[in-house]
Protein backbone atom coordinates (compact mmCIF):
# COMPACT_ATOMS: atom_id res chain seq x y z
CA UNK A 1 0.00 0.00 0.00
CA UNK A 2 1.68 3.55 -0.85
CA UNK A 3 0.97 6.50 1.36
CA UNK A 4 -1.57 7.92 -0.15
CA UNK A 5 -3.86 4.54 0.22
CA UNK A 6 -6.94 4.70 2.17
CA UNK A 7 -5.67 3.56 5.69
CA UNK A 8 -8.07 0.80 6.85
CA UNK A 9 -9.80 1.43 10.23
CA UNK A 10 -9.55 -2.10 11.50
CA UNK A 11 -6.64 -4.34 10.79
CA UNK A 12 -9.21 -7.40 12.13
CA UNK A 13 -11.49 -6.38 9.48
CA UNK A 14 -9.84 -8.34 6.84
CA UNK A 15 -12.55 -7.53 3.91
CA UNK A 16 -12.27 -3.95 4.52
CA UNK A 17 -8.64 -3.60 3.18
CA UNK A 18 -7.62 -1.84 0.84
CA UNK A 19 -6.17 -4.30 -2.16
CA UNK A 20 -1.95 -3.59 -1.91
CA UNK A 21 -0.26 -2.56 -4.50
CA UNK A 22 3.40 -2.60 -3.73
CA UNK A 23 5.85 -3.48 -6.32
CA UNK A 24 5.85 -7.44 -4.91
CA UNK A 25 2.58 -8.15 -5.58
CA UNK A 26 2.71 -6.10 -8.85
CA UNK A 27 5.77 -8.43 -10.07
CA UNK A 28 3.59 -11.87 -8.32
CA UNK A 29 0.62 -10.72 -10.69
CA UNK A 30 2.69 -10.22 -13.40
CA UNK A 31 3.94 -13.50 -13.00
CA UNK A 32 0.56 -15.32 -12.70
CA UNK A 33 -0.74 -13.53 -15.34
CA UNK A 34 2.18 -14.30 -18.15
CA UNK A 35 1.47 -18.27 -16.41
CA UNK A 36 5.04 -18.32 -14.95
CA UNK A 37 3.79 -20.15 -12.01
CA UNK A 38 0.70 -22.01 -11.09
CA UNK A 39 0.65 -20.68 -7.82
CA UNK A 40 2.58 -18.65 -5.02
CA UNK A 41 4.42 -19.68 -2.63
CA UNK A 42 6.23 -18.20 0.05
CA UNK A 43 8.57 -18.63 3.35
CA UNK A 44 9.51 -17.06 6.10
CA UNK A 45 13.23 -18.49 7.06
CA UNK A 46 13.96 -16.95 10.82
CA UNK A 47 17.69 -18.17 11.88
CA UNK A 48 16.90 -19.75 15.40
CA UNK A 49 19.93 -17.76 17.03
CA UNK A 50 17.57 -15.21 19.10
CA UNK A 51 13.68 -14.36 19.21
CA UNK A 52 11.72 -12.53 16.71
CA UNK A 53 11.55 -8.95 16.38
CA UNK A 54 9.21 -5.97 15.39
CA UNK A 55 11.32 -6.17 12.24
CA UNK A 56 10.54 -9.87 11.03
CA UNK A 57 7.08 -9.01 11.91
CA UNK A 58 7.25 -7.14 8.52
CA UNK A 59 8.61 -10.26 6.57
CA UNK A 60 5.77 -12.37 8.47
CA UNK A 61 2.99 -10.10 7.14
CA UNK A 62 4.74 -9.75 3.55
CA UNK A 63 5.06 -13.24 3.16
CA UNK A 64 2.46 -15.00 4.82
CA UNK A 65 0.09 -12.06 3.64
CA UNK A 66 0.42 -12.59 0.35
CA UNK A 67 0.28 -16.15 0.54
CA UNK A 68 -3.49 -15.43 1.87
CA UNK A 69 -3.85 -13.02 -1.12
CA UNK A 70 -2.88 -15.27 -3.83
CA UNK A 71 -4.43 -18.25 -2.68
CA UNK A 72 -0.87 -20.06 -1.90
CA UNK A 73 0.90 -21.64 0.81
CA UNK A 74 4.03 -20.00 3.15
CA UNK A 75 6.13 -22.53 5.10
CA UNK A 76 8.40 -21.28 7.93
CA UNK A 77 11.60 -22.64 7.66
CA UNK A 78 14.35 -22.51 10.18
CA UNK A 79 17.44 -21.84 8.45
CA UNK A 80 19.85 -23.44 10.64
CA UNK A 81 23.08 -23.42 8.72
CA UNK A 82 25.37 -22.21 11.31
CA UNK A 83 25.16 -24.44 14.28
CA UNK A 84 27.16 -22.40 17.37
CA UNK A 85 24.60 -19.84 17.63
CA UNK A 86 21.47 -21.75 16.93
CA UNK A 87 19.34 -23.23 20.13
CA UNK A 88 16.00 -24.96 20.87
CA UNK A 89 14.84 -22.36 22.68
CA UNK A 90 14.77 -19.71 20.43
CA UNK A 91 12.49 -22.44 17.94
CA UNK A 92 10.17 -22.63 20.42
CA UNK A 93 9.87 -19.28 21.43
CA UNK A 94 9.47 -18.40 17.45
CA UNK A 95 7.03 -20.75 16.89
CA UNK A 96 5.07 -19.54 19.49
CA UNK A 97 5.11 -15.75 18.39
CA UNK A 98 4.37 -16.84 14.25
CA UNK A 99 0.99 -18.55 15.58
CA UNK A 100 0.22 -15.77 18.23
CA UNK A 101 0.31 -13.41 15.12
CA UNK A 102 -2.15 -15.58 13.67
CA UNK A 103 -0.41 -17.08 10.95
CA UNK A 104 -0.44 -20.62 9.70
CA UNK A 105 2.46 -22.34 7.71
CA UNK A 106 2.00 -24.62 5.00
CA UNK A 107 4.53 -27.10 6.10
CA UNK A 108 7.50 -26.05 8.79
CA UNK A 109 11.27 -26.78 7.84
CA UNK A 110 13.97 -26.78 8.65
CA UNK A 111 17.78 -26.52 6.39
CA UNK A 112 18.83 -29.08 8.22
CA UNK A 113 16.12 -31.41 6.70
CA UNK A 114 17.84 -31.22 3.50
CA UNK A 115 21.52 -31.60 4.50
CA UNK A 116 21.94 -34.93 2.72
CA UNK A 117 20.23 -33.27 -0.49
CA UNK A 118 22.82 -29.97 -0.47
CA UNK A 119 25.50 -32.86 0.18
CA UNK A 120 24.13 -34.74 -3.12
CA UNK A 121 23.75 -31.47 -4.97
CA UNK A 122 28.00 -30.40 -4.10
CA UNK A 123 29.03 -33.51 -5.01
CA UNK A 124 27.40 -33.01 -8.24
CA UNK A 125 29.13 -29.48 -9.05
CA UNK A 126 32.04 -31.20 -8.38
CA UNK A 127 31.80 -34.05 -10.86
CA UNK A 128 30.28 -31.12 -13.31
CA UNK A 129 33.81 -29.58 -12.68
CA UNK A 130 32.45 -26.15 -11.14
CA UNK A 131 33.31 -26.85 -7.11
CA UNK A 132 36.93 -27.68 -5.56
CA UNK A 133 38.68 -28.12 -2.25
CA UNK A 134 40.61 -25.33 -1.11
CA UNK A 135 43.03 -25.89 1.42
CA UNK A 136 43.75 -22.19 2.22
CA UNK A 137 43.25 -20.90 5.34
CA UNK A 138 40.58 -18.34 5.99
CA UNK A 139 42.84 -15.71 6.15
CA UNK A 140 44.32 -16.75 2.54
CA UNK A 141 41.14 -16.94 1.06
CA UNK A 142 40.35 -13.02 2.32
CA UNK A 143 44.30 -12.33 1.07
CA UNK A 144 43.26 -14.00 -2.44
CA UNK A 145 39.94 -12.17 -2.63
CA UNK A 146 40.90 -9.44 -3.96
CA UNK A 147 38.95 -6.04 -3.39
CA UNK A 148 36.37 -3.78 -5.21
CA UNK A 149 39.49 -2.40 -7.38
CA UNK A 150 41.45 -5.09 -7.95
CA UNK A 151 40.50 -8.63 -8.86
CA UNK A 152 41.49 -11.68 -6.75
CA UNK A 153 43.41 -14.70 -7.94
CA UNK A 154 42.75 -18.15 -8.35
CA UNK A 155 43.74 -20.68 -5.36
CA UNK A 156 46.48 -22.94 -6.00
CA UNK A 157 44.08 -25.78 -5.23
CA UNK A 158 41.50 -24.40 -8.12
CA UNK A 159 42.36 -27.46 -10.83
CA UNK A 160 42.44 -30.10 -8.52
CA UNK A 161 40.78 -33.22 -10.45
CA UNK A 162 37.66 -34.07 -10.33
CA UNK A 163 38.65 -37.66 -8.45
CA UNK A 164 40.44 -35.60 -6.19
CA UNK A 165 38.39 -32.93 -4.68
CA UNK A 166 35.24 -35.77 -4.67
CA UNK A 167 37.67 -38.02 -2.48
CA UNK A 168 38.87 -34.93 -0.30
CA UNK A 169 35.06 -33.45 0.16
CA UNK A 170 34.12 -37.07 1.34
CA UNK A 171 37.08 -36.82 3.55
CA UNK A 172 35.77 -33.91 5.17
CA UNK A 173 32.52 -35.43 5.83
CA UNK A 174 34.07 -38.11 7.15
CA UNK A 175 35.36 -36.12 10.08
CA UNK A 176 39.14 -36.37 8.74
CA UNK A 177 39.90 -32.83 9.35
CA UNK A 178 40.36 -30.24 11.76
CA UNK A 179 37.60 -27.10 11.70
CA UNK A 180 38.68 -25.02 8.96
CA UNK A 181 41.47 -26.97 7.11
CA UNK A 182 39.99 -26.64 4.08
CA UNK A 183 36.41 -25.61 2.38
CA UNK A 184 34.66 -26.69 -0.52
CA UNK A 185 34.19 -23.67 -2.92
CA UNK A 186 32.20 -22.73 -6.55
CA UNK A 187 34.85 -22.38 -9.03
CA UNK A 188 32.75 -19.17 -10.71
CA UNK A 189 34.93 -16.28 -11.25
CA UNK A 190 37.63 -14.49 -9.42
CA UNK A 191 37.63 -11.65 -11.39
CA UNK A 192 34.39 -10.69 -11.01
CA UNK A 193 32.86 -7.42 -10.09
CA UNK A 194 30.66 -8.21 -7.61
CA UNK A 195 32.90 -10.08 -4.60
CA UNK A 196 30.41 -12.51 -3.95
CA UNK A 197 31.27 -14.62 -7.72
CA UNK A 198 34.86 -15.00 -6.30
CA UNK A 199 34.68 -18.57 -5.54
CA UNK A 200 32.44 -18.27 -2.88
CA UNK A 201 32.74 -21.11 0.20
CA UNK A 202 29.53 -23.51 -0.44
CA UNK A 203 30.88 -26.14 2.61
CA UNK A 204 32.82 -25.60 6.05
CA UNK A 205 33.98 -28.10 8.58
CA UNK A 206 32.85 -27.40 12.07
CA UNK A 207 32.96 -30.28 14.62
CA UNK A 208 29.87 -28.73 16.47
CA UNK A 209 26.72 -30.82 17.40
CA UNK A 210 23.75 -29.12 15.70
CA UNK A 211 20.30 -28.44 17.11
CA UNK A 212 18.25 -30.72 14.29
CA UNK A 213 20.86 -33.08 13.68
CA UNK A 214 23.07 -34.14 16.68
CA UNK A 215 26.40 -35.45 15.26
CA UNK A 216 25.44 -36.35 12.31
CA UNK A 217 27.64 -33.70 10.45
CA UNK A 218 30.55 -32.00 10.58
CA UNK A 219 30.51 -30.11 7.61
CA UNK A 220 28.00 -27.36 7.07
CA UNK A 221 26.44 -25.49 4.19
CA UNK A 222 27.30 -22.13 3.68
CA UNK A 223 24.25 -19.78 3.46
CA UNK A 224 24.26 -18.65 0.31
CA UNK A 225 24.04 -22.01 -0.65
CA UNK A 226 21.84 -23.88 1.57
CA UNK A 227 19.08 -20.47 1.15
CA UNK A 228 18.45 -21.14 -2.18
CA UNK A 229 18.77 -24.42 -2.66
CA UNK A 230 15.97 -24.91 0.26
CA UNK A 231 14.16 -22.60 -1.92
CA UNK A 232 14.20 -24.42 -4.92
CA UNK A 233 13.27 -27.84 -3.05
CA UNK A 234 10.10 -26.41 -1.44
CA UNK A 235 9.11 -25.22 -4.60
CA UNK A 236 9.04 -21.06 -3.75
CA UNK A 237 8.49 -19.12 -6.34
CA UNK A 238 9.07 -15.63 -4.77
CA UNK A 239 12.00 -15.86 -1.96
CA UNK A 240 11.62 -12.33 -0.24
CA UNK A 241 14.38 -11.27 1.91
CA UNK A 242 15.86 -8.08 2.73
CA UNK A 243 17.60 -5.67 0.21
CA UNK A 244 21.72 -6.52 1.70
CA UNK A 245 21.35 -9.85 -0.19
CA UNK A 246 20.93 -8.04 -3.36
CA UNK A 247 24.50 -7.97 -3.95
CA UNK A 248 24.46 -12.17 -3.17
CA UNK A 249 21.66 -12.95 -5.91
CA UNK A 250 23.71 -13.86 -8.70
CA UNK A 251 25.22 -16.04 -6.74
CA UNK A 252 21.71 -17.43 -5.96
CA UNK A 253 20.62 -18.22 -9.43
CA UNK A 254 24.29 -19.09 -9.82
CA UNK A 255 23.67 -22.05 -7.54
CA UNK A 256 19.91 -23.07 -8.30
CA UNK A 257 20.92 -23.20 -12.41
CA UNK A 258 24.21 -24.97 -11.51
CA UNK A 259 22.69 -27.94 -9.53
CA UNK A 260 19.41 -27.76 -11.09
CA UNK A 261 16.84 -29.53 -9.10
CA UNK A 262 14.09 -29.63 -11.52
CA UNK A 263 16.61 -31.50 -13.91
CA UNK A 264 17.98 -33.35 -11.43
CA UNK A 265 15.07 -34.80 -8.89
CA UNK A 266 17.74 -37.76 -8.01
CA UNK A 267 19.17 -35.33 -5.85
CA UNK A 268 15.97 -35.14 -3.89
CA UNK A 269 15.78 -38.93 -2.81
CA UNK A 270 16.87 -38.75 0.78
CA UNK A 271 13.12 -36.77 1.42
CA UNK A 272 11.87 -39.72 0.15
CA UNK A 273 12.17 -41.26 4.04
CA UNK A 274 10.49 -38.29 5.27
CA UNK A 275 7.37 -39.04 2.90
CA UNK A 276 8.21 -35.72 1.40
CA UNK A 277 7.51 -35.85 -2.46
CA UNK A 278 8.81 -32.22 -3.31
CA UNK A 279 7.91 -30.56 -6.36
CA UNK A 280 10.97 -28.64 -7.15
CA UNK A 281 10.76 -25.12 -8.54
CA UNK A 282 12.98 -22.29 -9.79
CA UNK A 283 12.69 -19.63 -7.30
CA UNK A 284 12.98 -15.87 -7.68
CA UNK A 285 14.29 -13.84 -5.20
CA UNK A 286 13.20 -10.29 -4.48
CA UNK A 287 14.49 -7.88 -2.38
CA UNK A 288 12.76 -5.25 0.06
CA UNK A 289 13.81 -2.55 2.66
CA UNK A 290 14.23 -3.69 6.21
CA UNK A 291 12.45 -2.23 8.70
CA UNK A 292 14.21 0.39 10.96
CA UNK A 293 12.61 2.05 13.66
CA UNK A 294 14.07 5.04 15.95
CA UNK A 295 14.16 5.27 19.80
CA UNK A 296 14.99 1.05 19.73
CA UNK A 297 17.93 -1.08 18.60
CA UNK A 298 16.89 -4.39 16.22
CA UNK A 299 20.06 -6.45 15.69
CA UNK A 300 19.61 -9.69 17.76
CA UNK A 301 23.22 -9.72 18.73
CA UNK A 302 22.55 -6.28 20.83
CA UNK A 303 19.07 -7.41 21.95
CA UNK A 304 21.12 -10.43 23.05
CA UNK A 305 23.22 -8.01 24.92
CA UNK A 306 20.51 -6.09 26.50
CA UNK A 307 18.89 -9.48 27.86
CA UNK A 308 22.40 -10.96 28.95
CA UNK A 309 24.37 -7.59 30.66
CA UNK A 310 20.23 -7.27 32.48
CA UNK A 311 19.67 -3.78 30.95
CA UNK A 312 16.35 -4.94 30.30
CA UNK A 313 13.99 -7.52 32.38
CA UNK A 314 14.51 -10.93 29.53
CA UNK A 315 13.20 -11.38 26.25
CA UNK A 316 9.86 -10.43 26.93
CA UNK A 317 10.44 -7.26 28.81
CA UNK A 318 7.54 -5.03 27.46
CA UNK A 319 9.83 -2.38 26.66
CA UNK A 320 11.93 -4.84 24.33
CA UNK A 321 11.04 -5.06 20.53
CA UNK A 322 10.83 -8.58 20.07
CA UNK A 323 7.44 -9.83 19.40
CA UNK A 324 7.44 -11.70 23.06
CA UNK A 325 8.10 -8.11 24.66
CA UNK A 326 5.71 -6.52 22.33
CA UNK A 327 2.96 -8.86 23.82
CA UNK A 328 3.59 -8.53 27.06
CA UNK A 329 3.52 -5.14 26.51
CA UNK A 330 -0.22 -4.92 25.08
CA UNK A 331 0.64 -5.46 21.32
CA UNK A 332 -2.27 -6.83 19.82
CA UNK A 333 -1.74 -8.91 16.38
CA UNK A 334 -3.60 -6.92 14.75
CA UNK A 335 -2.02 -3.76 15.32
CA UNK A 336 1.25 -5.01 14.20
CA UNK A 337 -0.56 -6.46 11.85
CA UNK A 338 -2.19 -2.42 10.70
CA UNK A 339 1.39 -1.16 11.45
CA UNK A 340 3.23 -3.38 8.85
CA UNK A 341 0.16 -2.58 5.97
CA UNK A 342 0.63 1.33 7.12
CA UNK A 343 4.46 1.20 5.63
CA UNK A 344 4.25 -0.77 3.13
CA UNK A 345 6.75 -2.01 1.24
CA UNK A 346 9.46 -0.53 -0.93
CA UNK A 347 13.09 -0.73 -1.89
CA UNK A 348 13.75 2.67 0.35
CA UNK A 349 15.89 2.17 2.84
CA UNK A 350 14.27 4.37 5.57
CA UNK A 351 13.64 5.29 9.49
CA UNK A 352 10.44 4.57 10.17
CA UNK A 353 8.85 6.42 13.33
CA UNK A 354 8.20 4.79 16.72
CA UNK A 355 5.07 6.80 16.68
CA UNK A 356 3.80 5.02 13.59
CA UNK A 357 4.07 1.83 16.00
CA UNK A 358 2.30 3.23 18.89
CA UNK A 359 -0.52 4.95 16.47
CA UNK A 360 -1.52 1.41 15.13
CA UNK A 361 -2.07 0.08 18.50
CA UNK A 362 -3.83 3.41 19.32
CA UNK A 363 -6.26 2.54 16.53
CA UNK A 364 -6.40 -1.00 17.07
CA UNK A 365 -7.17 -0.41 21.02
CA UNK A 366 -9.64 2.47 20.47
CA UNK A 367 -11.94 0.77 18.57
CA UNK A 368 -11.49 -2.59 20.39
CA UNK A 369 -10.88 -2.39 24.10
CA UNK A 370 -12.99 -2.20 26.85
CA UNK A 371 -13.19 1.27 29.04
CA UNK A 372 -12.05 1.10 32.47
CA UNK A 373 -11.41 3.59 35.39
CA UNK A 374 -8.19 3.46 37.31
CA UNK A 375 -6.57 6.06 39.31
CA UNK A 376 -2.74 6.15 39.47
CA UNK A 377 -1.97 8.98 41.31
CA UNK A 378 -4.42 9.08 44.01
CA UNK A 379 -6.24 11.82 46.30
CA UNK A 380 -8.94 11.14 48.40
CA UNK A 381 -12.27 13.10 47.13
CA UNK A 382 -15.05 12.97 49.90
CA UNK A 383 -18.61 14.19 48.98
CA UNK A 384 -19.94 15.90 52.21
CA UNK A 385 -23.38 15.91 51.17
CA UNK A 386 -23.94 11.83 50.96
CA UNK A 387 -23.94 9.69 54.36
CA UNK A 388 -21.08 7.86 55.03
CA UNK A 389 -22.68 4.74 54.37
CA UNK A 390 -23.72 5.74 51.21
CA UNK A 391 -23.47 3.36 48.61
CA UNK A 392 -25.18 2.88 45.10
CA UNK A 393 -24.19 0.70 41.91
CA UNK A 394 -23.95 2.68 38.92
CA UNK A 395 -24.14 1.43 34.65
CA UNK A 396 -21.32 2.47 32.17
CA UNK A 397 -20.77 2.06 28.77
CA UNK A 398 -17.63 -0.15 28.05
CA UNK A 399 -17.49 1.64 24.72
CA UNK A 400 -17.97 4.37 23.99
CA UNK A 401 -18.42 4.06 19.89
CA UNK A 402 -19.34 0.41 20.41
CA UNK A 403 -22.83 -0.18 22.36
CA UNK A 404 -22.40 -4.37 21.22
CA UNK A 405 -19.59 -3.99 23.66
CA UNK A 406 -22.50 -3.79 26.70
CA UNK A 407 -22.33 -2.34 30.21
CA UNK A 408 -20.45 -2.81 33.65
CA UNK A 409 -21.62 -1.99 36.99
CA UNK A 410 -19.66 0.02 38.98
CA UNK A 411 -19.82 0.71 42.25
CA UNK A 412 -20.17 4.64 43.60
CA UNK A 413 -19.75 5.41 47.81
CA UNK A 414 -19.06 8.47 49.27
CA UNK A 415 -15.44 8.39 49.49
CA UNK A 416 -13.64 8.19 46.06
CA UNK A 417 -10.26 8.42 44.57
CA UNK A 418 -9.35 10.68 42.01
CA UNK A 419 -5.91 11.64 39.93
CA UNK A 420 -4.07 14.31 42.13
CA UNK A 421 -3.13 16.28 38.66
CA UNK A 422 -7.11 16.66 38.53
CA UNK A 423 -7.25 18.98 41.52
CA UNK A 424 -4.86 21.92 41.94
CA UNK A 425 -5.05 24.24 44.30
CA UNK A 426 -3.54 27.16 42.12
CA UNK A 427 -4.69 26.41 39.17
CA UNK A 428 -2.84 27.22 35.55
CA UNK A 429 -4.19 29.40 32.87
CA UNK A 430 -6.18 26.96 31.23
CA UNK A 431 -6.87 24.88 33.88
CA UNK A 432 -10.59 23.27 33.49
CA UNK A 433 -10.39 20.17 36.09
CA UNK A 434 -11.19 21.14 40.39
CA UNK A 435 -10.37 23.86 42.15
CA UNK A 436 -10.64 25.48 46.00
CA UNK A 437 -14.51 26.34 45.41
CA UNK A 438 -14.30 25.39 41.47
CA UNK A 439 -16.82 22.39 39.95
CA UNK A 440 -16.28 19.46 37.98
CA UNK A 441 -18.25 16.41 36.77
CA UNK A 442 -17.74 13.32 37.84
CA UNK A 443 -17.75 11.03 35.71
CA UNK A 444 -21.39 9.19 35.48
CA UNK A 445 -22.25 10.66 38.87
CA UNK A 446 -22.61 14.31 38.19
CA UNK A 447 -21.15 17.51 39.47
CA UNK A 448 -19.50 18.30 42.51
CA UNK A 449 -18.05 21.57 44.02
CA UNK A 450 -15.08 21.64 46.20
CA UNK A 451 -15.96 23.07 49.51
CA UNK A 452 -12.65 22.51 51.55
CA UNK A 453 -8.95 21.54 50.87
CA UNK A 454 -7.46 18.97 53.81
CA UNK A 455 -3.85 19.69 53.93
CA UNK A 456 -0.80 17.81 56.30
CA UNK A 457 1.83 20.56 55.67
CA UNK A 458 2.03 22.06 52.09
CA UNK A 459 0.56 18.76 50.98
CA UNK A 460 -2.76 18.13 49.77
CA UNK A 461 -4.43 15.32 51.25
CA UNK A 462 -8.13 15.40 50.31
CA UNK A 463 -10.68 17.37 49.20
CA UNK A 464 -14.66 17.76 50.68
CA UNK A 465 -16.89 18.80 48.37
CA UNK A 466 -20.32 18.68 47.70
CA UNK A 467 -22.57 17.08 45.51
CA UNK A 468 -25.50 18.77 43.24
CA UNK A 469 -27.96 16.37 43.12
CA UNK A 470 -30.00 17.96 40.40
CA UNK A 471 -27.31 17.25 37.79
CA UNK A 472 -27.38 13.64 38.71
CA UNK A 473 -27.65 11.07 35.72
CA UNK A 474 -31.89 11.09 34.68
CA UNK A 475 -32.21 14.52 36.56
CA UNK A 476 -33.42 18.05 34.56
CA UNK A 477 -29.94 19.44 35.54
CA UNK A 478 -28.02 16.42 34.34
CA UNK A 479 -26.80 18.19 31.20
CA UNK A 480 -25.96 21.25 32.70
CA UNK A 481 -22.55 22.09 31.57
CA UNK A 482 -19.29 22.39 33.12
CA UNK A 483 -15.66 22.73 31.81
CA UNK A 484 -14.34 19.40 32.81
CA UNK A 485 -14.98 15.70 33.40
CA UNK A 486 -12.63 13.69 35.77
CA UNK A 487 -12.89 9.55 36.26
CA UNK A 488 -12.41 8.52 39.71
CA UNK A 489 -12.59 5.02 41.65
CA UNK A 490 -15.02 4.29 44.90
CA UNK A 491 -12.64 3.96 47.59
CA UNK A 492 -14.52 1.57 49.35
CA UNK A 493 -14.65 -0.72 46.70
CA UNK A 494 -11.01 -0.16 44.83
CA UNK A 495 -8.63 -2.79 44.57
CA UNK A 496 -4.97 -1.86 44.54
CA UNK A 497 -3.51 -3.04 41.57
CA UNK A 498 0.47 -2.89 40.36
CA UNK A 499 0.58 -0.42 37.56
CA UNK A 500 3.80 -0.27 35.69
CA UNK A 501 4.19 2.71 33.52
CA UNK A 502 6.74 2.23 30.71
CA UNK A 503 7.59 4.45 27.93
CA UNK A 504 10.27 4.05 25.70
CA UNK A 505 13.57 2.01 25.94
CA UNK A 506 15.79 4.61 24.71
CA UNK A 507 15.59 8.76 24.88
CA UNK A 508 17.30 9.48 21.35
CA UNK A 509 16.02 8.64 18.22
CA UNK A 510 19.25 6.95 16.95
CA UNK A 511 20.61 5.05 20.22
CA UNK A 512 22.55 2.90 17.73
CA UNK A 513 25.27 5.80 17.68
CA UNK A 514 28.65 4.08 18.12
CA UNK A 515 29.47 3.76 14.49
CA UNK A 516 29.05 7.53 14.53
CA UNK A 517 31.30 8.21 17.05
CA UNK A 518 28.64 8.74 19.51
CA UNK A 519 28.70 6.37 23.39
CA UNK A 520 26.47 3.39 22.29
CA UNK A 521 22.88 2.34 22.66
CA UNK A 522 24.00 1.48 26.46
CA UNK A 523 24.49 5.27 27.11
CA UNK A 524 21.11 5.87 25.63
CA UNK A 525 18.95 3.93 28.00
CA UNK A 526 15.57 5.94 29.10
CA UNK A 527 15.49 5.97 32.82
CA UNK A 528 12.29 6.49 33.12
CA UNK A 529 11.14 3.99 31.07
CA UNK A 530 9.75 1.76 33.70
CA UNK A 531 8.28 3.13 36.54
CA UNK A 532 5.98 0.91 38.90
CA UNK A 533 2.95 2.81 41.00
CA UNK A 534 0.45 1.31 43.17
CA UNK A 535 -2.73 2.85 42.17
CA UNK A 536 -6.91 1.91 42.41
CA UNK A 537 -8.87 0.36 39.84
CA UNK A 538 -12.10 -0.40 39.89
CA UNK A 539 -13.63 -3.91 40.37
CA UNK A 540 -14.36 -4.69 36.79
CA UNK A 541 -10.70 -3.78 35.73
CA UNK A 542 -9.24 -6.40 38.59
CA UNK A 543 -11.74 -9.29 37.69
CA UNK A 544 -10.10 -8.78 33.57
CA UNK A 545 -8.10 -12.23 32.24
CA UNK A 546 -4.60 -11.58 31.68
CA UNK A 547 -3.11 -10.38 28.75
CA UNK A 548 -6.98 -8.44 28.15
CA UNK A 549 -6.44 -4.70 27.10
CA UNK A 550 -8.41 -1.78 28.13
CA UNK A 551 -8.41 1.45 28.04
CA UNK A 552 -8.08 3.20 31.88
CA UNK A 553 -10.57 6.27 30.88
CA UNK A 554 -8.19 9.69 30.45
CA UNK A 555 -4.81 8.02 31.17
CA UNK A 556 -3.70 5.67 28.84
CA UNK A 557 -4.40 1.68 26.77
CA UNK A 558 -2.99 -1.04 29.54
CA UNK A 559 -3.23 -4.56 29.51
CA UNK A 560 -3.18 -7.19 32.26
CA UNK A 561 0.11 -8.55 32.63
CA UNK A 562 0.64 -11.91 30.93
CA UNK A 563 2.48 -13.57 33.83
CA UNK A 564 2.08 -11.32 37.01
CA UNK A 565 -1.46 -10.28 36.86
CA UNK A 566 -4.28 -11.94 39.32
CA UNK A 567 -7.67 -10.98 40.12
CA UNK A 568 -7.10 -10.52 43.73
CA UNK A 569 -3.33 -9.01 43.01
CA UNK A 570 -3.99 -7.12 39.52
CA UNK A 571 -0.87 -6.04 37.57
CA UNK A 572 -1.43 -3.45 34.82
CA UNK A 573 1.23 -2.36 31.92
CA UNK A 574 1.10 0.61 29.58
CA UNK A 575 0.96 -0.45 26.42
CA UNK A 576 0.50 3.24 25.40
CA UNK A 577 -0.21 6.77 26.49
CA UNK A 578 -3.65 8.71 24.55
CA UNK A 579 -1.28 10.57 22.86
CA UNK A 580 2.14 10.96 21.32
CA UNK A 581 3.64 12.57 23.95
CA UNK A 582 7.19 12.10 22.11
CA UNK A 583 6.42 13.63 18.72
CA UNK A 584 7.14 17.38 20.53
CA UNK A 585 10.69 16.18 22.44
CA UNK A 586 12.51 15.19 18.78
P1 LIG B 1 19.38 -9.83 12.49
O1 LIG B 1 20.19 -9.08 11.50
O2 LIG B 1 18.61 -9.01 13.46
O3 LIG B 1 20.09 -10.97 13.14
P2 LIG B 1 18.36 -11.52 10.44
O4 LIG B 1 18.00 -10.85 9.18
O5 LIG B 1 19.64 -12.25 10.47
O6 LIG B 1 18.20 -10.49 11.62
P3 LIG B 1 16.71 -13.83 10.26
O7 LIG B 1 16.30 -14.70 11.37
O8 LIG B 1 17.69 -14.36 9.31
O9 LIG B 1 17.23 -12.49 10.92
O10 LIG B 1 15.45 -13.24 9.51
C1 LIG B 1 14.34 -13.98 9.06
C2 LIG B 1 13.63 -13.19 8.00
O11 LIG B 1 13.20 -11.95 8.52
C3 LIG B 1 14.56 -12.89 6.84
O12 LIG B 1 13.86 -13.10 5.63
C4 LIG B 1 14.91 -11.45 7.05
O13 LIG B 1 15.17 -10.81 5.84
C5 LIG B 1 13.66 -10.89 7.73
N1 LIG B 1 14.00 -9.74 8.56
C6 LIG B 1 14.88 -9.70 9.59
N2 LIG B 1 14.98 -8.45 10.08
C7 LIG B 1 14.13 -7.68 9.35
C8 LIG B 1 13.78 -6.30 9.36
N3 LIG B 1 14.32 -5.44 10.24
N4 LIG B 1 12.87 -5.86 8.45
C9 LIG B 1 12.31 -6.71 7.58
N5 LIG B 1 12.60 -8.01 7.51
C10 LIG B 1 13.50 -8.51 8.38
MG1 LIG C 1 19.98 -13.86 9.00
Amino acid sequence: MTSADPIPSSASDHAAEPIRRDFIRQIIRDDLDERRHEGVHTRFPPEPNGYLHIGHAKSLVLNFGIAEEFGGTCNLRFDDTNPAKEDPEYVEAIKDDVTWLGFHWHELRHASDYFEVFYLAAEKLIRDGVAFVCDLSADEVRAYRGTLTEPGRHSPFRDRSVEENLELFRRMRAGEFADGARTLRARIDMASGNINLRDPAIYRIKHVAHQNTGDAWCIYPMYDYAHCLSDAIEGITHSLCTLEFEDHRPLYDWFVDHVDLVHHRELLAPLDAQGWHEEAAKPRQIEFSRLNINYTVMSKRKLIALVQEQLVDGWDDPRMPTLQGLRRRGYTPSALRLFAQRIGISKQNSLTDFGLLEQALRDDLDAHAQRRMGVIHPLKLVISNLDESHEETLSFPNHPKDPEQGTRSVPFSRDVWIEQDDFAEVPPKGFHRLRPDGEVRLRGVGIVRCQEVVKEGDVVVAVHCTLDPETRPGMPGADRKVKGTIHWVSARHAVAAEVRLYDRLFDVPTPDDEDDGGPGYRAHLNAASKRIVQGWVEPAAAQLPAEHSIQFERIGYFVADRCDHAAQAPVFNRSVSLRDTWATKS
